[in-house]
């Protein structure tokens, strides 16, 4: 009779899932089950000494099934079997059936006397029971799309009914981009998605192999969901491709289109070599070569596998906070397009593949001295090497590139499980840094006065080293083949990255033509500048105040430059982001008053600590919501936390003693909430006088409006506070109930919604009304199409990020207040955020934006 294995981590669940089958099928079947270890410190992990003692319990010729719980136990299965004669291996069959389902099956056929090719058909086939029994939740209808496209081949695993076929829509394929918004969405869902191409099939909630799969234009993609949601999920698939997933085609990917021609082709000569035109401006400079690797790994004993596991889990979950509060910061400066790299990541660090390829090797290490003991950092480096092996094997350049988000993610991890730093990206005079591709870690660390310039080989025009060089204003040039090679560390070498051509050797007639175009640039961008200095008055005399939203002191003097009169959003919680603790009230006093001393008397809003939603901090115990933009945040949470709240009211106080400033309340929804918030202000007013600490009150209390109830209540708030200040971002989450970070819901979350609209003129006719100012500090006040609408609709301040400031500021010079007055009346009467978008797009090519 055929004998059944059963192989788990564990001793009890292998001994469990005997129990049921021999319950089932009675205790004369030949039913082994190998779980767990000897060692009682380690007791969880797969022994092949154990396995191949359970083989031998229930050998005969004709033949032995073996069942597996997790993957890794793959290995001390295989293992097993090599320490059996010869003549007996031939006779011991793996199944990848499940564990449960799969013993069932197989013990009954195996007791009727069947075969060991029909004991193992039956258990494969052993989730067929189960998913005809949930059949009628998960079928779902297909697609208009897919209508008459043939019937996808689908896994036995997946019941029938569960699949859509789709054919790849957008040009790229699936690359980086669109493969993480497919991943973010299907994470939301409770189901377990499948894709296959070509007979590939791999899980869709793994990045790296959604990555890997290389799914290309005109691609047949079938995807196979099963579990709870997965109508639900299958469903979002069909949406997300109907919106070419998320894919902008009509936006020529120069990069791209450069990097495929250069292969071989045109990359210039000794000369001159050529690239990808990616942020202007002319720059002459020694280079200075940047090669990001994974750095090697120190030889230690390794502690037994569990031990090791649970490092690794604590510095995943250590870089993934990190990388959270980076997107979080390149958000609010960069805008979300540079922040949908870091998405990127955080998917690659929560792949579930990545980490099950990395569990597999530490528990693997109990197979003797070929294969272990492996250390958590020498594991995931090796896994690491491997995923990125994968991507540089891919056939699109596009893809290849993003080897370097691999790396990344991977020296993250390593810094963490060493402690060892990588060696920072550090020039030691001004020079031009040429590199592979800047990592995003890199690139957000760049000191701009050590940059002269930047050459990359790889990447194209928005490439986020590219986009990153715009901001700060550092010539490019990316997509320069064999740059690493050709230019050599200390040798002077001159860029134009206007024109995309790098000189690694300029003679002298050619140096002294690079310096005078250098000169030329740098004085138009002083006289940008200038311009950016001027004040925003329209025509006719209604002047705005047009001031900058900051994350931190180190962001004030950019600011300045670009012309901000002051500063109308300091978003404090990045003060308490990327650290064990909160600071205490000397490290924010000092911090407020290096804002407020750099701004040398112009105005400062400080918002209070707004955490909670998208911007959890990890030691501020925020407890598990369901809905945390529905949640404890700002302001909530702040009133919740009294000590923590004084902490910063009696920092905002001290620092206002030099330089006074103003305080801002976000995520009001009820008059109480400030009515509290200010009694709390004068108890920090009421300690730090008998304390005999010097402090000022706040020359100003305002009000955040971001909630649909401060809107309506808004007649009732103003007599309460000195200033409104709309935050665009979230009071359109909560008026359209649309997720702001939600791809699926972006067309509802916009700003241009009418309802929107009408609750800005609401709120600015409530503010009026009472004699307070408004202002606006979300996204839409740095949009330049919505200048005229904004100021039309009476807005008195705009706070938006820098770079922005001066384009916003010639708009609103060149209006007059009846042209705003009445583009704001007709973009009041559209019905819809398209319409309203279009008309603003319009009388922007007018030339009245
Ligand atoms: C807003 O909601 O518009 C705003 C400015 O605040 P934040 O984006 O920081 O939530
Ligand atoms: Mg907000």
């Amino acid at each position: 009779m055929i004998g059944i294995v059963l192989v788990a981590h564990s001793e009890k669940l292998a001994q469990g899932v005997r129990d049921i089958v021999v319950q089932m099928v009675g205790d004369d079947a030949p039913i082994a089950a190998a779980g767990g270890t000897d060692n009682p410190d380690s007791p969880i992990g797969a022994d092949p000494l154990r396995v191949m003692s359970a083989i031998e319990a229930v050998y005969s010729d004709d033949g032995v099934l073996v069942l597996m719980d997790l993957g890794s136990a793959i290995m001390s299965a295989e293992a097993a079997i090599e320490f059996l004669p010869p003549e007996e291996q031939e006779h011991i069959f793996l199944c990848e059936a499940p564990l449960v389902e799969g013993a069932i099956a197989a013990a009954v056929q195996a007791m009727g006397g069947s075969d060991i090719e029909r004991v193992m058909a039956e258990a494969r086939s052993a989730l067929a029971a189960k998913a005809t029994q949930l059949e009628p939740i998960l079928r779902i209808k297909p697609s208009p799309a897919q209508a008459g496209a043939p019937p996808a081949e689908q896994p036995a695993a997946f019941p029938e009914g569960s699949a859509i076929t789709l054919i790849t829509p957008n040009r790229l394929g699936l690359h980086a981009r669109p493969a993480a918004k497919l991943v973010t969405i299907l994470n939301r869902f409770q189901a377990d998605v499948r894709i296959t191409r070509e007979g590939v099939t791999v899980n869709a909630h793994s990045l790296n192999q959604v990555v890997t799969l290389g799914a290309r234009q005109g691609d047949e993609l079938t995807f196979h969901a099963a579990g709870r949601d997965a109508q639900a999920a299958l469903a979002a698939i069909i949406a997300l491709a109907e919106e070419n997933f998320g894919d902008d085609d009509s936006e020529a990917p120069v990069g791209i289109a450069i990097n495929d021609a250069v292969g071989g082709v045109d990359a210039g000569s000794d000369d001159e070599l050529y690239g990808v035109p990616a942020a202007e401006g002319v720059a002459i400079g020694p280079v200075f070569r940047h090669q990001p690797a994974l750095p090697p790994v120190v030889a230690r004993a390794a502690e037994a596998p569990a031990v090791e596991w649970a490092r690794l889990e604590a510095a995943i979950s250590e870089a993934l906070a990190e990388l959270e509060q980076i997107r979080t910061v390149t958000k609010e400066q960069a805008g979300g397009v540079q922040a949908v790299i870091f998405d990127a990541q955080i998917l690659m660090l929560q792949d579930p593949e990545l980490q099950a390829q990395v569990q597999r090797l530490l528990f693997s290490s109990d197979l003797g001295p070929e294969i272990g003991p492996i250390t958590a950092e020498a594991a995931w480096r090796q896994v690491i090497e491997e995923v990125a092996a994968a991507y540089r094997r891919l056939d699109d350049a596009y893809l290849q590139a993003r080897v370097v988000d691999v790396i990344d993610v991977g020296q993250r991890v390593l810094r963490r499980l060493t402690g060892i730093e990588a060696a920072p990206l550090a020039l030691e005079c001004p020079s031009i840094l040429v590199t592979r591709e800047l990592t995003p870690s890199d690139a957000a660390a760049l000191d701009p006065s050590q940059v002269l310039g930047i050459i990359t080989e790889q990447g194209g025009a928005t490439s986020h080293s590219a986009i990153l060089a715009r901001a700060l204003g550092i010539p490019a040039v990316t997509g320069v083949v064999g740059a690493l090679e050709r230019l050599l560390d200390g040798q002077v070498v001159g860029l134009d990255g206007e024109q995309g051509r790098v000189w690694p050797a300029p003679g002298e007639d050619q140096m002294a033509a690079l310096r005078a175009q250098r000169r030329r640039w740098l004085e138009q961008r002083a006289t940008a500048r200038r311009e950016g200095e001027k004040p925003a008055i329209t025509q006719d005399g209604r002047a705005l105040e047009i001031a900058a939203n900051i994350s931190g002191p180190d962001e004030v003097t950019g600011a300045l430059a670009n012309g901000a009169e002051g500063v109308g959003l300091f978003r404090t919680e990045f003060l308490f982001m990327g650290r064990s603790a909160a600071p205490g009230e000397d490290e924010q006093t000092a911090a407020y008053a290096r804002v407020a001393a750099t701004l040398a008397g112009r105005p400062l809003i400080v918002r209070t600590l707004d955490i909670g939603g998208d911007k959890p901090i990890p030691y501020l115990d925020a407890g598990v919501e369901a809905n945390p933009f529905l949640g404890r945040r700002g302001v909530r949470y702040c009133l919740d936390h009294p000590a923590l709240f004084k902490t910063q009211l009696r920092a905002l106080l001290r620092a206002g003693a030099e330089h006074p400033l103003k305080i801002m309340l976000p995520m009001v929804s009820v008059v109480e909430e400030v009515a509290r918030a200010k009694e709390l202000l004068a108890v920090a007013q009421d300690e730090l006088e008998s304390e005999g600490i010097a402090f000022t009150p706040p020359l100003e209390m305002g009000v955040m409006i971001e909630t649909p109830a401060a809107v309506l209540a808004a007649d009732q708030l103003a007599p309460e506070v000195d200033f409104f200040s709309i935050g665009s971002n979230d009071l359109t989450q909560y008026i359209m109930a649309a997720d702001r970070a939600n791809a699926g819901v972006a067309k509802l979350a916009s700003s241009f919604q009418p309802t929107v609209l009408r609750a800005i003129e609401q709120v600015v006719q409530a503010g009026h009304e009472a004699g307070i100012w408004v202002g606006l500090c979300g996204e839409l006040a740095a949009n330049i199409a919505t200048v005229p609408l904004l100021v039309g609709l009476g807005l008195d301040e705009l706070s938006m990020s820098s770079p922005a400031i001066p384009e916003v500021k010639h708009a609103i010079r060149n209006l007059t207040m009846p042209q705003a007055t009445e583009i704001a009346r007709h973009a009041l009467s559209l019905s819809s955020a398209a319409a309203v978008e279009a008309y603003l797009m319009d009388r922007g090519s007018d030339g009245l934006g």
